[in-house]
């Protein structure tokens, strides 16, 4: 099973998390519990868990907004779990289930990382949107579960908290982001030898445009993607590239590259999901139609490659196949930055990011905003907290048990919390201050 898994401490490759155990493999059906069902990502994980019934039971489903369709979801897979938003959300949700079904509903943001943490599921997919989505990873973690992680922000924020936690408890991170995906499967076997990661991006709806038609586009242009069809959140990031900028700091988190070693490509048919090239120069990539059955399924069902009822790629009808050197992306600049920087400059970036994408959608700033108030509210950061820059924002974990990481787990998770609000209350105060000016 080594084989499969990339180098855990190589030259070239240290991947964040050991394998799962032999057990959690041989164990089917495969408990699970899924963080953020009625998005994209849980609504195609559910496709896949149907698709393989009698692999899979589901022990938790969770939602933050959509009771509606957590219930109809709730309703057919019948977990004994559930987790909402608030109070009001599970009164809403346990109106609508089927009688005779009574699941116990957790509420409020610390029920999403208790289902994570609960004992009967083996595997959690952890696919909020966001930042929020850092809780409940971190929970699955401390204990050990096999994590299918579709929540990059967890990475981005957090990343070596994430793997500090995975290398005590033995916890297992699986990728779901079909690019980080593409590149574990490009690794297995070969991991400590790879010398490039190759990200490939789609460059958004707006690829090739000049400034001018960029400040002219409206929301309802960005998220209609090309390829991917995806939520709302990450169809913005997806415009701005700075999905792909988070993308960077995931993949430097995930197998532990120095961002030098990260090469974005714009691959504008997204059938190349990513590629790695090796020691000897030589490159494996991995193809597929852009459909995230197929990640899901490589993870929730790894090692073994079963139907994902996405049908196999037709090389020959897909025809042309374009690359192109991704440059003046200010996202992708931002995100260098900031990994290099350090300090505390990933989270202020993603919550600026999250308040510009906000304000971008409710129409009240123009596209090329979005980059411009995240740069500037990195700025005001560095020059506010000098002393920050240079140093990991997350100290190396002390605790000799699990209370003890917990505990610093929770402390970090604070200090993420608070600069997060700084750093969207930032963002809203310029673009405030931009709009009278
Ligand atoms: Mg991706």
């Amino acid at each position: 099973m080594a084989d499969l898994w990339p180098g855990l401490d190589g030259p070239n490759i240290s991947y964040i998390s050991p394998p799962p155990s032999e057990a959690w493999r041989r164990a089917w059906p495969r408990s699970i519990a899924i963080l953020g069902s009625t998005g994209s990502i849980g609504r195609n994980a559910l496709a896949v868990i149907a698709e393989h019934a009698d692999r899979f039971e589901v022990r938790g489903l969770s939602c933050a907004v959509n009771v509606e369709r957590l219930a109809e979801q709730a309703a057919r897979f019948r977990p004994p779990l559930l987790a909402v938003l608030n109070g009001e959300s599970a009164r809403k949700l346990k109106s609508l289930l089927p009688p005779g079904y009574t699941p116990r509903v957790l509420e409020g943001p610390t029920g999403y990382a208790e289902l994570a943490f609960e004992p009967s599921a083996s595997t959690v997919l952890s696919a909020q949107v966001g930042g929020a989505g850092l809780a409940g990873t971190v929970a699955a973690a401390l204990a050990g579960k096999v994590i299918c992680l579709a929540n990059k922000e967890s990475l981005v924020l957090a990343g070596d908290l994430v793997r500090g936690i995975c290398r005590r408890t033995g916890a297992a991170i699986l990728p779901v982001d079909s690019e980080h995906n593409a590149i574990f499967q490009c690794l297995a076997g070969r991991g400590q030898e790879a010398a490039q990661l190759l990200l490939t991006a789609s460059g958004g709806p707006f690829f090739g445009k000049s400034e001018g038609e960029l400040t002219r586009v409206t929301a309802e242009q960005a998220v209609r993607h090309p390829v991917w069809p995806m939520g709302k959140k990450i169809s913005i990031d997806s415009a701005t590239m700075m999905n792909k900028g988070l993308e960077i700091a995931e993949a430097f988190h995930l197998f532990g590259v120095p961002p030098s070693r990260i090469r974005v490509l714009i691959h504008p048919q997204s059938v190349v999901h990513s590629l790695v090239e090796f020691g000897d120069g030589s490159q494996l990539a991995q193809l597929g139609t852009a459909d995230m059955r197929m990640p899901l399924a490589a993870c929730m069902l790894w090692p073994l490659s079963l139907p994902s009822g996405v049908p196999g790629l037709d090389l020959a009808r897909t025809g042309h196949l374009a690359f192109f050197e991704a440059e003046a992306f200010p996202a992708l600049d931002l995100a260098r930055q900031a990994l290099s920087m350090r300090g505390g400059l990933l989270v202020v970036m993603n919550a600026a990011n999250e308040a510009a994408v906000e304000l971008f959608l409710k129409g009240h700033i123009a596209f090329p905003d979005i980059p411009r108030l995240i740069g500037a509210a990195m700025r005001a950061h560095a020059a506010a907290h000098p002393d920050d820059m240079g140093k990991p924002f997350c100290p190396p974990l002390t605790g000799a048990c699990l209370p003890d990481i917990q505990k610093e787990a929770q402390a970090l998770e604070k200090r993420i919390e608070r600069l997060d609000r700084q750093s969207r209350a930032m963002v809203f105060k310029l673009a405030k201050k931009d709009s009278t000016a």
